[in-house]
């Protein structure tokens, strides 16, 4: 990299450049090409195929301005083989003047743009052109085009970029001959490729960014993700934690009392977190596993170790509803055996919630609740362990806020984050880097799996038989309303609409209605009815995706099926099939059905497995939806990909650990080069 960082630019240009993210040299020389146009060659108006980018050199034979349908600068131009229009919506009189001289003085013109043939003929919207003189030199290799923003030429851009990699050193950080033994080329070499790729380079595998080149780029930029992750993790190993290693007496009466055991995959992650407690460092452990795997046992398992060495928990959770099941199902748990569990949402009235934060700052030893666990006024006695379910429900902010909250002390709590969103691999491999995984692969024996029907909503009728069929024989059924995903008003309304007509439709039944809007104690009240059979048919809409236990339902009906997220159905599908009856979840579609709808709901029928299932969604829309807020206000990874790059994410964590090891300080240039300043956002 250049001695000088600073970018050689007016400061106008700099502040804009400044937008794109590009405010030191290095960032321009890591502003890749986001395709590339050929100059090199000359295409004839007769031979150039539609909608394909080509280059020709025409004369001018025509130059007017039209009105019709709007003002536009037309202008014929011809080659040997053809004529052409070319049309430009936006002009100056500048240019107009430009081009009638071109056509006095038969000047040459290259243009650069798509054909069409249209109506009038053959024509193009607003060509690149330059003024040359005839048989003026074409350049050798392939033009650059870089991803850039209002007030930013390509030429402009392109002239830093190439001041800048002129004065940069671009020195190779990494071991060459590591480097060649896994068919990495040199990085000085591969971003001067990219930026001027010389004549004799494979256009398809530049475009397509599978040339060696693009490959260490990628490489270069998950071992920035990797060193960053892994840096952040190996720093918390240095914080102090309280060491949590009772005898495990607490833990053995609560399994003593559970009417199961644990499956083989809970005891297994239930000894991972019980090492992690023991440590003088705090844990910082994720617990995956599919809906209905049972994360709640082995969370109250470790919430026993920690009671039990005199720490404190608090468990939090997403929503209200979530947070109360959980309250109720761990004071059945813990309470028998003397534990005393508080509860705190932000529901609660001002008195009730003085009281509990009053507890939780002197004798509870386990705290219930939603992100109002989290807030300013909450000061606990002696916070050891904090554990929180589905944990990619939480923004940023709350996350780094319980950060904050336990780095105020000098020895922060452990900390165990619970989704049932499975990670893909790649995804865990990379984005969750500074986390340890558990996995729970396995459901508790005897569940039947839920059968999935695909039906269409000409149907309808033949599921509201089927409904009243299962509240016949005992059962009990969800509805879930369709998504309005654009606003909520619309989503209350159609939940109330949703309600009405199906009170209607199931006359004679007990249909109940729980939404997002609800206050809490009301919300309550209904899951409360619910889970105690007081209500038959339960209408939701997606507030009980998540956590919500209640065996005796067996059926779900999701209206609009279409609509929803491919882990949004499963998770939804995952609240039935909890008890020891088969469980049927019906997905009503509206016809027609879009290509990839259908494809969707294909994916969703086929298959059972959650993990799967992320794959398949992580392949059909891509890591943005799993990482979500995560790195919100940070772009995602811009050269690799998760999908095909898996080689390399291995590799560059195999690095990563080398360089952390043996050579911190190429780490900490390697992640200049890449990160600069952003570094600090990539760890939310
Ligand atoms: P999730 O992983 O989705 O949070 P839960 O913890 O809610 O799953 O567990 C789902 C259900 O399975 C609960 O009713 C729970 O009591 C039960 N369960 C958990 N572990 C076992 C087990 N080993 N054997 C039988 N039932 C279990
Ligand atoms: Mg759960």
């Amino acid at each position: 990299m250049p001695a000088n960082n600073e970018i050689k630019a007016p400061p106008a240009l700099k502040a804009r450049l400044g937008k794109l993210g590009l405010s030191r040299s290095s960032d321009l020389v890591l502003h890749l090409p986001l395709r590339y146009e050929d100059e090199t060659r000359i295409a004839s108006i007769a031979s150039a195929l539609s909608g394909c980018p080509v280059q020709l050199e025409v004369v001018v034979l025509e130059v007017s301005v039209q009105f019709r349908p709007r003002r536009q600068l037309v202008v014929r131009v011809a080659d040997g083989s053809g004529e052409l229009t070319l049309r430009f919506l936006n002009f100056y009189g500048s240019q107009t003047k430009q081009l009638e001289r071109a056509r006095d003085e038969k000047h040459h013109l290259r243009l650069f743009g798509e054909i069409r043939h249209g109506f009038l003929g053959a024509e193009m919207v607003h060509p690149r052109y330059r003024l040359v003189a005839e048989g003026d030199v074409l350049p050798e290799s392939l033009t650059p085009v870089y991803p850039t923003t209002a007030g930013v030429s390509q030429t402009a851009l392109r002239k830093c970029i190439l001041l800048a990699l002129a004065e940069s050193k671009l020195d190779e950080l990494l071991d060459e001959a590591w480097c060649a033994r896994h068919g990495l080329v040199l990085f000085g070499g591969a971003v001067r490729l990219l930026h001027s790729p010389p004549p004799d380079v494979p256009e398809m595998a530049l475009q397509e960014r599978t040339h060696p080149a693009w490959r260490r780029i990628k490489f270069d930029e998950l071992l920035a993700q990797q060193l960053s992750l892994r840096r952040a993790y190996l720093g918390r190993r240095k914080k102090g934690a309280p060491v949590l290693a009772p005898s495990g007496r607490l833990a053995r009466r609560l399994l003593a009392s559970l009417p199961f055991d644990l499956t083989a995959a809970q005891q297994r992650v239930v000894g991972e977190i019980s090492v992690d407690l023991a440590q003088a460092f705090p844990m910082q452990r994720l617990l995956q596993g599919d809906v209905g795997s049972g994360k709640t046992i082995v969370a109250a398992l470790a919430a026993c170790q920690a009671i039990e060495a005199g720490s404190q928990v608090a468990f939090m959770a997403p929503t209200e509803i979530l947070a109360e099941q959980h309250y109720l199902k761990l004071c059945a748990w813990l309470e028998p055996l003397g534990v005393e569990v508080a509860w705190l949402t932000g529901s609660l009235t001002k008195a009730a919630k003085r009281e509990s934060q009053q507890r939780a700052a002197t004798t509870a030893q386990l705290v219930i609740g939603t992100h109002a666990l989290i807030q300013e006024s909450v000061d606990y006695a002696r916070l050891g362990l904090v554990i929180v379910d589905e944990q990619h429900r939480f923004g940023v902010a709350q996350r780094l806020e319980l950060r904050r909250k336990g780095e105020k002390n000098a020895r922060p709590p452990h900390q165990l984050m619970m989704s049932a969103t499975p990670i893909p691999r790649t995804l865990a491999m990379s984005y969750y880097a500074d986390l340890d995984v558990s996995v729970l692969d396995e459901l508790p024996p005897g569940r039947t799996p839920v059968r999935t029907r695909l039906v269409s909503d000409a149907r309808r009728e033949e599921v509201i038989q089927r409904i009243r069929g299962a509240v016949a024989s005992g059962r009990q059924a969800y509805w879930v309303c369709p998504l309005i995903e654009e606003s909520e008003k619309l989503q209350l309304q159609t939940a109330l609409d949703t309600h009405a007509v199906l009170s209607q439709e199931l006359q004679g039944l007990r249909v109940g209605l729980v939404h997002g809007r609800l206050k809490a104690d009301e919300k309550a009240a209904t899951m409360a009815a619910f889970a105690a059979g007081d209500i038959d048919v339960l209408v939701a809409t997606t507030v009980i995706e998540v956590g919500v236990d209640v065996p005796n339902a067996s059926l779900m009906v999701i209206e609009h099926a279409e609509r929803f997220g491919l882990s949004q159905l499963h998770q939804l599908r995952g609240r039935v099939g909890r008890g020891k009856d088969e469980s049927v979840c019906i997905l009503v579609y509206q016809q027609p059905l879009s290509q990839t709808a259908r494809e969707r709901l294909k994916i969703i029928y086929e298959n059972t497995d959650g993990f799967e299932i992320a794959r398949q969604d992580l392949h059909l829309r891509g890591p943005g939806e799993f990482v979500g807020s995560r790195q919100s206000g940070v772009p995602l990874l811009r050269y690799a990909d998760l999908e095909t790059d898996v080689d390399l994410i291995e590799l560059a964590r195999d690095m990563a650990e080398r360089l952390l090891r043996d050579a911190p300080d190429l780490a900490e240039r390697h992640l200049a080069r890449w990160l600069g300043s952003r570094e600090e956002l990539l760890k939310a």
